[in-house]
Order: structure tokens, then sequence, then C-alpha cells
């Protein structure tokens, strides 16, 4: 992820013959997304036109959560399912509208989606969730979100502004749909370029989020969290607002959402948005129970840029590694579903050990950045991939990954 596809021209080609064309270009879809919310209401009124040539795309298979995403109709012929719905479109293309539920519980603490009075704050994959398609590997969407909303409402997304008000949507799937978090309503936004990337920084007015704290944060930082990924380049947006938002942060496509009560830096001299941020630079997944080397490097990296920029001493950073070693002690297995708390201090102490192990055996010419960089846009991370790659870099076994080292580890002896 983070590369920009150059919008692609629509092929003249489409007379050749299919072999040629094949070969040679893009074929060239329409997508339009409009998105409609209105005064007083949770429910989002979502409408997606499609538009192509002979039948190019057979369907649309998408992955719906029957609470939020309901009422689907349009031209064609529509499957219902759950948790999957299948649309057929006509073959020159069609409409397909559905409803959103804007109003989502993350847990107790919290939501991760919110429409209110004066703002809405949730992600674009609530809007328009995931689809598998058919259609030939050399389709590709020109795509477009639309917005209407009520007086005096504004939106704020990840994505270009295109030249007829819309968002222009770009990225590297062939079925394109706007993802990350978004906000609407009474918005106030402050954009800075830092580093080279397009920061924006956007918060419902009066939600007391500090905008400017962090932007001079992002300003003290983000510099040297590009050294570590240079190929961190793309868009960001950062939402922030209060309750009844879940009271933490989290990560999207080149976008985060943070609590306006979470400080910059906690006590304990993590960041929050520092971690979020590591993240979206990473755009790594893991596999299932390989969840701790994603949620380690983001925090061992708030934690190291912090230390690399002045912004804590050395001395605290030191405090917090031991804290976090403390903490990770009684760790039993690292290899959970969801990475937290103990389980992260346990994955930090081990990408530290991996650090020096890393730097011992080539001189300091080899260290955690350089493995960090080679698994970044990872989407299937593994730990198996992980001792690869760091053993290739260190030019033979690491004892810091053995699997004896690391409890619950496949081989290991826990
Ligand atoms: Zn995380």
């Amino acid at each position: 992820m983070g590369m920009t596809i150059p919008a692609p021209v629509r092929p003249l080609l489409l007379l050749l013959p299919a072999i040629t064309l094949a070969a040679a270009e893009d074929i060239v879809f329409d997508l339009r997304y409009d998105v409609r919310v209105k005064e007083d209401s949770p429910i989002a009124e979502v409408a997606m036109t499609l538009a192509m040539e002979d039948s190019l795309i057979e369907s649309f298979r998408f992955r719906v959560d029957p609470a939020r995403q309901t009422g689907f109709a349009g031209d064609g012929r529509i499957e219902p399912g759950d948790p999957f719905v299948t649309w057929y479109p006509p073959a020159e293309g069609g409409r397909l509208e559905w409803k959103v539920n804007l109003v989502h519980k993350r847990n107790a603490s919290g939501h991760d989606s919110w429409v209110g009075e004066d703002w809405a704050v949730f992600r674009g994959d609530d809007l328009i969730p995931a689809a598998k398609t058919e259609m030939p590997d050399n389709a590709q969407a020109d795509a477009e979100l639309h917005f209407d909303l009520p007086e005096g409402w504004s939106e704020v997304t990840r994505f270009r502004r295109s030249r007829d008000g819309g968002y222009a949507i770009r990225t590297e799937r062939q079925f394109d749909r706007p993802t990350g978090w978004m906000a609407i309503g009474k918005i106030g936004v402050r954009r800075e370029r830092i580093a080279g990337i397009p920061f924006a920084v956007a918060a419902p007015v009066g939600e007391g989020f500090r905008r400017m704290d962090v932007l001079a944060f992002l300003n003290w930082t983000v510099p040297e969290l590009k050294r570590v990924f240079p190929d961190f380049d793309s868009r960001m947006l950062i939402v922030g607002a209060g309750d009844p938002m879940w009271r933490g942060g989290l990560s999207g496509p080149f976008s985060l959402f943070l609590h306006s009560d979470r400080p910059l830096i906690g006590e304990d001299a993590t960041s929050p948005i520092l971690h979020e941020l590591t993240h979206c630079a990473m755009s790594i997944r893991g596999e299932p129970g390989n969840d701790w080397i994603v949620e380690g490097f983001a925090e061992y990296y708030s934690l190291e840029i912090m230390r690399r920029t002045g912004t804590i001493t050395a001395k605290r950073h030191e405090i917090a590694m031991e804290d976090l070693r403390k903490r990770g002690t009684k760790v039993d297995n690292l290899f959970v579903k969801r990475s937290s708390g103990a389980v992260t201090a346990r994955a930090v102490v081990v990408l530290a050990a991996v650090d020096r192990e890393l730097k011992k055996k080539t001189s300091g010419r080899r260290d955690l950045d350089d493995l960090a960089r080679v698994i970044v846009g990872d989407g299937d991370l593994t730990y198996a991939r992980l001792v690869k790659e760091a053993e290739r870099l260190a030019g033979g076994p690491l004892e810091s990954l053995a699997p004896a080292k690391l409890p619950g580890a496949p081989g290991g002896g826990d």
C-alpha cells in the first residue's frame, strides 16, 4: 500500500482483439459512491453506481454486518445472505443502494462509529463493506466518492478532492472503495506537510481535541519515523473526537482515530498516537496468531522514535523498556489472536533483543530498522517470514527469535 496508481487512460483498445488488450492496457470501469446523511438520523444512505462494458464484472460479493448494512436494493439481481450479499449487476452496470447504521459500539467502553447532533466519525469500511469481485486482472476502477450532507456540515477523508467536489478513490485494489477514518459535520481541519507527507488533523468543533498540539508532536517525530520508513508518503488523516467514541487510538489505512482525552505521551512514556502512526507507516497485518509482531513493532517504534528525537531522554526510555520487560515476564503465549497489554510488552522486549543481536552479528551494519523496512506492506505476516528475513539480514540464525525464546512458538519448548 502507499503507492499511487496513475489514473488509467480510457482505452480505445476495446476495439482490438481481446488477447492484445489483456497484455496492453487496463480496462477501466467507473464507480461512483454517493453517501447521504440526513439530520437527526443515525442511518447513512449509500449508493454505488457502476458503469462498464460487456459484463466486465460478473458479481460483487459483499461481506456485510447484517446489524449495520441493510436494505440492499437496485438493478440486476441481488442475492441476500448473512454475512454475504451478492450483487449481479446488469451487463452495462447499474446502481445498488443500501443503508448503514453509523452507530456502533466497539465494546463496553465506547463506540468506534458514531453519529450525533453535530458530527459523525466512522470508517469508510462501515459505509462500503469489502467485496470479492470477479473481473479480469487488468480491469481497474475509476472511482469517486460524493457526500450529500445536512446544511452547514462538511466532510474530511484521506482522499484527494476531485474537480467536481467529490473524492478520487485510488487504492491498489481493483475494486476501489473508500477505506480509512472519516469525519462529517461541524469539523475543524488543520493541514500541514510534514517530512513530505500531507497531514490533515480534523476534529468536530468544540470537542476539546488539541489539533495544534498534535501537529507540533508530528513535526517533532514524523521526520524520524520517515527515516525508518522512507516509503511512507501517503496522505494521512488524523481524526479526533470525544465521548461516546472509544477512549483510545485506532488506526485504519493511512488514517487514525484518537480520543480527545488521550495524551500524546502517557505517564508510562508510551505514545498512543505514535503507536497508531507506526501502524499506518508499516501497513502490516499478521496471519492468525502473529498479531504480537504487528503490535510489537508499533509499540517498539513509538518509544524508539521518541528516544531518537529527544522527546524522551535515554534514561526514561530505559525505564519504559524495563517496565515492559517486567510486564511481559509472565506471558506464556505470544501467539494469541489479539496482542495487547502484557503480550505486546513481551513482543517489544523480543524485538529489542533482535535489534541487539542483528547489530552484534553484523558489526552494526544491520539493525531492526532494516528488518522493519523489509516487512512493510506485508498483509499476511508470519513468525516464519520474520525469522527468514532476520536471518537473511544477519547472515545466519538468530537466537533472539529461536522458538525456545518465544513462549507458545510453534516448535518451542513451552
Ligand atoms: Zn496497535
